[in-house]
């Protein structure tokens, strides 16, 4: 019996994911804007830190396992303060509690759309942790009507935020793998919208082709995470695991 602190619990990937690990047995401690045991806005810095500290309060100051799914797609700047800063202030504030777990694993959630060509602007501020710069290029992105980089980017920072730090002394070296998982279209509210639109549906199809069993429901990304999470995971560190019908291996065709 494990206990996993699980982001973005409430909805989707997390709260498929959530169920899963209690049905094997497993404590799940959500943590959501709502509907959640742990109320925090990963977009803020109050929020980020009253994540970490209910997570104290809640265990002995042990976890075994994190998994970072909170995440937003809108056109706006905010999207990559939760996909991006969120995660890494997710991951780094509860590192602490990891290194006293059994076993302990860390897994984000990135997305095919890392493929895509992202804003370096965005990228370049992102790496380096300078929020208000990383903020005010997307804002610079989205005035110029290129607002659907800005969840790409904020995917493709976190991909390569992850394969940087996965290596380093506080994770690989403290026996802490660290992983990603980039789905490709998966039925969720975050979706929805866009999936009930047939000419929005077509345009979502285009850009992420799954020639492998098209869409995805949560429940199926979730037995991915839930095996990164586990200790059967001793080897995968610094991956991103495309969970995505062939969408990078169509759109990024021969390369290894
Ligand atoms: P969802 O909207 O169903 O769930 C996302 C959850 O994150 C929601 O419960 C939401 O409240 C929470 N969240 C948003 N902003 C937050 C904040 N500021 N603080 C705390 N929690 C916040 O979406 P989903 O499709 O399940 O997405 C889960 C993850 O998977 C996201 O990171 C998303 O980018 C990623 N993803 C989704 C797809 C897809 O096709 N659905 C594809 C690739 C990657």
């Amino acid at each position: 019996r494990r206990t996993y602190l699980l982001t973005g619990a409430a909805s989707g990937i997390g709260r498929a994911t959530a169920a899963r690990l209690r049905d094997d047995g497993h404590t799940v401690l959500g943590a959501d804007l709502q509907g959640a045991e742990i109320t925090a806005d990963l977009a803020t810095p109050a929020g980020r830190a009253e994540l970490t500290e209910r997570a104290h309060e809640l265990t002995d100051g042990r976890l075994d396992a994190v998994i970072a799914c909170a995440g937003l797609a809108h056109f706006r700047p905010l999207t990559l303060q939760v996909n991006y800063f969120g995660a890494v202030a997710t991951l780094e504030g509860l590192r602490p509690l990891l290194a006293a777990g059994s076993d302990p694993r860390a897994v984000l959630v990135s997305s095919v759309a890392a493929v895509h060509p992202p804003d370096p602007a965005i990228v370049d501020a992102a790496l380096a942790g300078d929020e208000d710069a990383a903020v005010a290029a997307a804002q610079a992105a989205i005035d110029r009507g290129e607002g659907h980089t800005v969840y790409g980017s904020s995917k493709h920072a976190i991909a390569r935020w992850l394969r940087r730090t996965a290596i380093t002394d506080d994770w690989a070296g403290a026996g802490i793998p660290l992983n990603a998982v980039a789905p490709g279209t998966v039925v969720t509210p975050m979706t929805a919208p866009l999936l009930g639109d047939a000419a929005m549906r077509e345009v979502v199809d285009a850009s992420v082709p799954m020639p492998l069993h098209g869409h995805a429901r949560p429940e199926q990304i979730a037995p991915l995470l839930a095996w990164l999470a586990s200790p059967d995971n001793t080897h995968v560190t610094g991956q991103i695991l495309f969970a995505d019908g062939g969408a990078d291996a169509t759109l990024r065709g021969d390369t290894a």
